[in-house]
């Protein structure tokens, strides 16, 4: 009975991130928008809004929309074609969502990303914090890659990799990747004939990422940066599906158990944010706090400047800092929301009185909690 239940990561989700591929939202006869298509999936996303969902799109297609627009007839783009391409069709995309959603009064907002804008801490932070006060607004956040300034060296190159990395930064519980395939085949063991989907990856290891590269014929349209896209989400804590975007509601075909492959994360987000936080960085600096900070952090909350004593060594905004109580204890660790120069001018101070030290309204927190780990937990 409540097999379907957990296998329906969506009814759980609480924040989902879904991609949308070029060839469902092209229509594939004239180059433009797919208007019935995304009426359609437009009503889906209402009605997960309505359901208490918090929904962030990465949408593809501004490069096949500017292309048949400015009137490129090249089969292969050279790499200013397709920025150009993208300049001019990633408006009408966002038009076209706008269009559709605003039916149901719903907000939208563009966000154009690189590959460093989710690598470099700082960007990290401040994309984040974007993507937090839109969703706080209920606005739905639309994604895609800034390839007008995008090089082949900063590009993601795929969005199926850049929803991967939104759905991390974000916490998303689950990834929904559409696109023209029902999801991962495979031939089985003995290669039979007919090509079996697989309803539920429970770890991606080397036999699964063989399936999508060499799954002739079913496999193909980037199976393989799906894959990889599933292990990236799966290992920091979020649910990912592979679904076929052109069915006729491709989000109630998989609440209701339809085709797709189901890909089970590993911990949560949440343990996965506060694993990486506590492994993967170097500390810069030290924040020595007071009993009433200490408090606070013990019931979970975020360390204001009030709370702050003394800081030491030279870190930036983003940067990892330990948290230390008079004594020199270490309580946690976090990324800091200010650089040092800055926290040492507002250490001690009400967050209210920030804009009045540093003439800027930054973050009313200098570690967010959800950007902190106790060394308790
Ligand atoms: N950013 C590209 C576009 O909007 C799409 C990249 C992809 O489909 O993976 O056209």
């Amino acid at each position: 009975m409540n097999v379907k239940l957990k296998m329906n990561p969506i009814s759980k989700a609480k924040r989902i991130v879904i991609k949308i591929g070029s060839s469902l939202i092209i229509d594939q006869n004239n180059g433009r928008i797919n208007n019935e298509w995304l009426s359609i999936l437009s009503s889906e996303i209402n009605n997960l809004i309505r359901g208490g969902k918090e929904i962030i799109i990465v949408s593809s297609g501004a490069i096949g929309l500017g292309k048949e627009y400015l009137n490129i007839k090249t089969k292969t783009l050279k790499l200013e074609e397709s920025q150009a391409a993208a300049a001019a069709g990633q408006s009408m995309l966002i038009h076209a969502y706008n269009q559709k959603l605003e039916k149901y009064n719903i907000k939208i907002a563009q966000i154009l990303l690189t590959l460093d804008d989710t690598e470099e801490r700082r960007k990290y932070l401040n994309a984040k914090n974007t993507f937090d006060m839109l969703l706080k607004l209920n606005v739905i956040p639309i994604v895609n890659e800034n390839d007008t300034i995008a090089t082949s060296e900063i590009r993601f190159g795929d969005n199926d990799t850049l929803s991967a990395r939104v759905a991390i930064m974000m916490s998303a519980d689950c990834l929904i990747l559409l696109s023209n395939v029902d999801g991962l085949y495979s031939d089985g063991p003995n290669f039979s004939k007919t090509p079996n989907l697989l309803k539920r990856v429970d770890e991606i290891n080397p036999e699964i990422e063989k399936m999508a590269g060499d799954s002739s014929g079913y496999g193909k349209g980037g199976m393989v940066t799906k894959i990889n896209a599933a292990k990236l989400a799966t290992s920091s804590g979020c649910a990912t599906i592979i679904a076929k975007g052109s069915l006729n509601k491709p989000i109630e075909n998989i609440i209701n158990n339809g085709k797709h492959t189901f890909f089970k994360p590993i911990g949560t987000p949440q343990s996965a944010r506060k694993k990486w936080i506590a492994s993967s960085l170097n500390p810069l600096g030290r924040l020595f706090i007071d009993n009433g900070a200490k408090n606070a952090l013990n019931q979970n909350k975020s360390l204001l400047p009030a709370g702050v004593v003394r800081v030491s060594g030279k870190f930036s905004r983003g940067d990892l800092v330990l948290i230390l109580d008079e004594k020199d204890n270490i309580l946690a660790r976090g990324l800091v929301a200010y650089s040092y120069e800055d926290a040492q001018l507002i250490i001690g101070h009400k967050s209210s009185e920030i804009e009045k030290v540093l003439g800027y309204r930054g973050r009313d927190e200098l570690v967010h909690r959800d950007d902190l780990v106790t060394e308790i937990n």
